[in-house]
């Protein structure tokens, strides 16, 4: 059950309230260099971003987002840090919305405070109707209020006075609620500061490179305040590193109803950040867009190369927006199965493959046209702006798979020398008991 928050806009996205959990990323470079940035924002918007940060270093970067915004066709949120002036210029190019951490904000030139600086930014965003996102970062919080926080928990007095180190499990542990204790103030006190102002079109995000303190800091924020937030960990990982704690993060957080938009960080291409993002919401049925992938994890009894094939027929799909679910299995134990399962569904077998059409067997076809065979089977069920991205006919989609098969994989010489050993089976001793050799039949995965 999702947490029901204040619906704000970004653009034409809804955030919050009723609406879906939106999908967004970053572009990796300086938005002065327009044209690669626009490309970037239109490779995300290909494979489902919904909303997109670029970061605003120097204000020949927030004088470049007008023009960026005018060739995209999703919201496009300005990353500002330190400079109050370039939340403005940001906010009078058109962007959709300014994300800041009032904490960091320069203070006012003549008042020489910070609340000044974000008014200043608000009464812009407000006047332009552009939102906001206030984001409060574990890092940010102030080293010498955290230090001290931090010492008052590393240390126990026992009854006779001496004083003992607490066990490391139980002081991370005061330490995370220490410092989310921290964060939450902090937001919420800059949530005060907006509604003191009169604005409510604001988001906030409360991040972590470490997934357990995140976690911990939005769900102290959501009992208190029904601001809709935007998730993050940040600074997150590599591909496989980052994915995995971001899935953690989100899922721990999304399956109890918190999170109104969600970016997945990654040391990677932005693209792959976005289908990361859809399989955590697709996971937990919060998203149904794009395809659902079932691929076995292959083992000794695969028949086909369920790798080569399984990549290339997921990466192949990524822009695809209806849902549907695809599978491709490796040999005929749990291949008929799943396959069947699926809308459309390939099973291995020696040297071919079985097709399945929603649930249905469809037709048999040799490794070198599966490729060819799943892609088209998949268009043919798709709407036609859909089918076109995933399947051209004129188009040369040849054998992906080397034919990799358990047999095909192992040394002609090899092969025929297990053959002969498997045709009469041999008894060995090992720690003098008769050990013999037979050939397994098929077992379960
Ligand atoms: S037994 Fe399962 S994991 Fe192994 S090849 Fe067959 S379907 Fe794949």
């Amino acid at each position: 059950m999702r947490r029901k928050t204040r619906q704000i806009h970004v653009g034409n996205v809804l955030i919050g309230g009723d609406a879906p959990v939106a999908v967004q990323s970053m572009t990796t470079m300086y938005t002065r260099d327009v044209d690669a940035s626009v490309a970037q924002i239109i490779r995300l918007e290909e494979v489902g971003c919904e909303l997109v940060r670029v970061a605003v270093p120097e204000k020949l970067d927030a004088l470049a987002l007008g023009e960026i915004k005018r060739r995209i066709h999703i919201p496009l949120i300005a990353d500002i840090h330190y400079q109050p002036d370039l939340a403005l210029i940001a906010i009078e190019q058109g962007v959709d919305a300014v994300r800041i951490n009032p904490g960091n904000l320069l203070p006012d030139k003549e008042t020489g405070q910070q609340f000044d600086s974000f008014r200043t930014i608000v009464e812009a965003a407000k006047r332009a109707d552009v939102a906001m996102r206030i984001g409060v970062n574990s890092g940010s919080i102030d080293a010498l209020e955290r230090g001290a926080a931090m010492r008052k928990v590393s240390m126990k007095r026992l009854a006779d006075g001496t004083l003992q180190r607490t066990d490391p499990a139980e002081e991370r542990r005061r330490e995370r609620e220490a410092l989310t204790e921290r964060m939450v103030a902090k937001a919420l006190e800059y949530c005060g500061w907006a509604d003191s102002l009169g604005y409510t079109n604001y988001k906030v995000s409360l991040k972590s490179s470490n997934v357990l303190t995140a976690v911990e800091a939005y769900r102290k924020f959501s009992a208190a305040s029904d601001v809709p937030l935007h998730l993050g960990i940040t600074e997150a990982g590599t591909l496989v590193t980052g994915a995995v704690k971001s899935s953690i993060g989100f899922a721990l957080l999304l399956a109890d109803g918190i999170g109104d938009t969600i970016r997945v960080s990654l040391t990677a291409e932005p693209e792959e950040e976005i289908p990361v993002a859809y399989e955590i919401l697709r996971s937990l049925d919060l998203r149904q867009r794009g395809v659902t992938f079932v691929s076995c994890p292959s083992c000794g009894r695969v028949e086909i190369d369920v790798m080569t094939i399984a990549n290339e027929v997921e990466r192949r799909l990524t822009k695809v927006q209806t849902p549907i679910q695809v599978a491709v299995m490796g040999c005929v134990v749990n291949g008929p199965g799943e396959s069947q399962d699926a809308d459309i569904g390939l099973s291995g077998g020696r040297g071919k493959g079985v097709i399945y059409k929603k649930g249905q067997y469809f037709k048999t076809v040799p490794e070198d046209q599966f490729l060819d065979a799943v892609l088209r089977e998949v268009a043919a069920i798709l709407p036609e702006h859909e089918a076109r991205l995933v399947y051209n006919p004129d188009d040369e989609h040849g054998p992906v798979s080397a034919g990799r098969t358990r047999k095909g994989g192992i040394p002609t010489q090899t092969a025929d020398a297990m053959a002969a050993a498997s045709a009469s089976p041999k008894t060995h001793t090992t720690h003098g008991i008769p050990l013999t050799i037979v050939t397994p039949e098929s077992d379960e995965e």
